[in-house]
């Protein structure tokens, strides 16, 4: 979608910090990072929220979790442990109308989330 910042990124657009890239998905770098380590882990494919997700998006989504062992031992989480999150619509304080994924690691997390 031409007016959605994370498309933007996935197309170059806007400039990011990538971890990971291939065909199917990006992560880079939150732009205010909540933890030590906080990456967003996207499809390329815009995608507005876990609700529309599809039989064809859900082969995405898989592979993004497919991914995430690749992407903690990159980052030297694997071992301490971290948290996956999605934040879906408003109640679930999603900003950005294009699936994501938090990655956060690096220190002792809390729960439950406010
Ligand atoms: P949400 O609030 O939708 O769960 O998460 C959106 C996340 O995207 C936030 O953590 C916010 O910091 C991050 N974000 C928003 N705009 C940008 C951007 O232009 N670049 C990067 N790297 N992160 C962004
Ligand atoms: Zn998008």
């Amino acid at each position: 979608m031409s007016d959605c910042v994370f498309c933007k990124i996935v197309q170059g657009e806007i400039p990011s910090n990538k971890v990971y890239e291939d065909d199917k998905i990006l992560s880079f770098k939150d732009l205010n990072p909540e933890a030590p380590v906080h990456v967003l882990i996207i499809p390329k494919k815009h995608i507005a929220s876990l609700t529309e997700v599809n039989e064809e998006d859900a082969e995405i989504i898989a592979h993004i979790f497919k991914t995430i062992p690749k992407i903690v031992k990159e980052l030297g989480i694997d071992k301490d442990g971290y948290r996956v999150v999605s934040n879906c619509g408003e109640f679930g304080g999603q900003s950005v109308p294009h699936v994501h994924f938090h990655l956060l690691g690096g220190r002792s997390l809390n729960w439950p989330p406010g």
